[in-house]
């Protein structure tokens, strides 16, 4: 008898999940990778795309590229989920697997905040990276806002690089006196599971004339005065402001029945949820993690040594960690790191590594090493 999985979302965790199962179980493997796009993209290539430094084209990876023993993948759109039953319901037909993985990631609910769509700009969707692609350049003076508008949302450490990789962005066209840029976060310092990341990220924006505005959220745009304005009333005015959206599961998830306090509950050492057979993965979950693709895999891989012990009769594989590395730019050509485990100890924890050269080819083979090993692309 095969494996009889269904995977929902083909993101970080989805193609994780997809690629080990396959590695270790060949063609007793009858998996089905369901995502809506055709396409899958790093989530850091966003921050190249908005920035100019790549194309949207050359970012996307495109499904089709998969061919794994044992695996399937259907563009299709998930309309309803039964976790009671596993019954899942797409706009081409159904399903009903031994094993359910939802790996559906967190989506952006932008009308949350008022104005943003009409007087502001998002950077955390392709479309909205995309959009920017063309909108930076009007960008020649005055002040720039990056702002949170909602907690949790995914890396972290990003609205801090897109304030570092703009502040570059001015300084390659000789706009940079001309322009004021201020970072609004709702934590006191930039990595709060890092304080040595957190400490090198506030001198790099001291010495770059970069404003940090700790312990605050955006909640409104007024776009006719082109004011941001803060959680404690506040009112910034800006010139382009590059939002961080508000997260929420998907319309599907949340109509499932499945979550508390708007996500997936599970159990964080297995990523089993209340329902027998039933995983949740990624950022769809409250498992007590950043939301980054990196804890993504983590939970994909927890998941996979799992199934594959049960299916194979192993021993118990370890339980999830939480940890995983992530790169933050720096801008300037420079890279730093952090380890961060946030499940295996009391309290989370980031080993800092300071920007340099090596950590560019760092980040780079992240990115290259995925593609080959999900998509079987080499650069
Ligand atoms: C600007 C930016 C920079 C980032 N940089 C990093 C980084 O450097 N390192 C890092 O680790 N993470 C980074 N991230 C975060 C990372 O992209 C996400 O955390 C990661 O993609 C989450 O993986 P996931 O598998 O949980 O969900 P996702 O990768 O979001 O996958 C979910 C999938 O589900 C599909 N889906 C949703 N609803 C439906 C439906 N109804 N029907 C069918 N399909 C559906 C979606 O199309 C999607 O493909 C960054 C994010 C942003 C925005």
């Amino acid at each position: 008898m095969k494996l009889n999985v269904l995977v929902l979302g083909a993101g970080f965790g989805g193609l994780e999940l997809s690629s080990l199962l396959s590695e270790a179980l060949g063609n007793d493997l009858d998996l089905t990778l369901i995502d809506k796009n055709d396409f899958f993209f790093l989530g850091f290539s966003k921050l190249d795309v908005m920035f100019g430094k790549k194309t949207s084209d050359s970012v996307r990876l495109f499904y089709k590229d998969i061919v794994k023993p044992g695996v399937r993948f259907h563009q299709e759109e998930i309309l309803k989920i039964d976790p009671e039953t596993r019954q899942v319901i797409t706009n081409k037909g159904n399903y009903h697997p031994d094993i359910l993985v939802i790996a559906l990631g967190a989506d952006y609910d932008q009308a949350a905040t008022p104005g943003l769509m009409e007087g502001g700009n998002e950077f955390y969707s392709f479309e909205g990276a995309e959009r920017l692609r063309s909108i930076i350049p009007s960008f020649t003076k005055g002040h720039a806002i990056i702002g949170v508008t909602s907690t949790p949302f995914k890396c972290p450490p990003a609205p801090s690089e897109a304030a570092l990789l703009l502040d570059e962005y001015l300084i390659s066209h000789g706009l940079r006196d001309n322009c004021a840029i201020s970072l609004v976060m709702p934590f006191n310092i930039p990595i709060p599971p890092s304080p040595e990341t957190s400490k090198a990220l506030l001198s790099t924006f001291k010495e770059r004339g970069i404003t940090f505005i700790p312990n605050r959220l955006v909640i409104a745009l007024d776009p006719d005065r082109k004011v941001a304005i803060l959680d404690d009333k506040t009112e910034l005015p800006y010139d382009l402001f590059l939002g961080i959206p508000k997260h929420r599961v998907p319309a599907v998830v949340e109509a499932s029945g499945m979550t508390d306090d708007g996500w997936i509950p599970v159990e964080y050492k297995t990523l089993e949820t209340f329902y027998p057979n039933v995983y949740a993965i990624g950022d769809v979950t409250s498992v007590g993690t950043a939301k980054a693709g990196i804890f993504s895999e983590g939970a994909a891989q927890t998941v996979a040594a799992k199934l594959i012990a049960e299916f194979k009769g192993g021993k118990h594989p370890p339980d999830y960690d939480g940890a995983g590395t992530c790169y933050i730019e720096f801008g300037r050509k420079m890279v730093g790191r952090v380890d961060v485990d946030f499940l295996s100890k009391d309290t989370p924890t980031g080993k800092f590594f300071e920007p340099s050269d090596t950590l560019v080819g760092e980040k780079q083979h992240f990115g290259t090493s995925r593609k080959e090993k999900w998509f079987g692309l080499k650069d």
